[in-house]
């Protein structure tokens, strides 16, 4: 089998299309954006960014671009459980808590985030699964 130098853009959305259809956030609000990461949730209006500097992946993108789109799609799915407003408010409230000293050893509002190490174990538990799915087919 020959190894594939990158995926091209077409097998880019295949995937995002699949991850968002199976977590079942495929109407959530998104957008292409000009950003560094792969994906990102932007909490304060409940938009799934998508990159637009990555016409194509090279193989060592791959493990970061799926811990990525399944970690946003923790957020999906939670702004879709609770409404995306709902959700900001308990983004806020959670990384308020850290601003206070609320939680000891915790001070990054963001990083330490329960609801961003919530999506991130959600991300590195599960991407394994859509290598191996998305390699079987033959993306990469
Ligand atoms: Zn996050």
């Amino acid at each position: 089998m020959l190894v594939k130098e990158f995926i091209s853009k077409t097998e880019r959305d295949y995937m995002i299309t699949t991850l968002l259809k199976y977590y079942k956030v495929q109407n959530v609000k998104w957008k292409y954006k000009n950003i560094k990461d792969h994906a990102h949730f932007e909490v304060e209006t409940g938009t799934l960014q998508l990159s637009t500097r990555y016409k194509k992946i090279k193989p060592n993108q791959i493990k970061d671009f799926l811990v990525t789109m399944v970690h946003e799609i923790d957020h999906a799915m939670m702004a879709k459980k609770y409404g995306w407003k709902k959700f900001k408010e308990m983004w806020e409230y959670e990384a308020n808590k850290i601003e206070q000293g609320y939680y000891p050893g915790k001070t990054d509002a963001y990083d330490d985030n329960p609801y961003e190490l919530k999506a991130e174990e959600f991300g590195q538990k599960n991407y394994k699964k859509w290598y191996n799915t998305f390699k079987k087919q033959d993306l990469f």
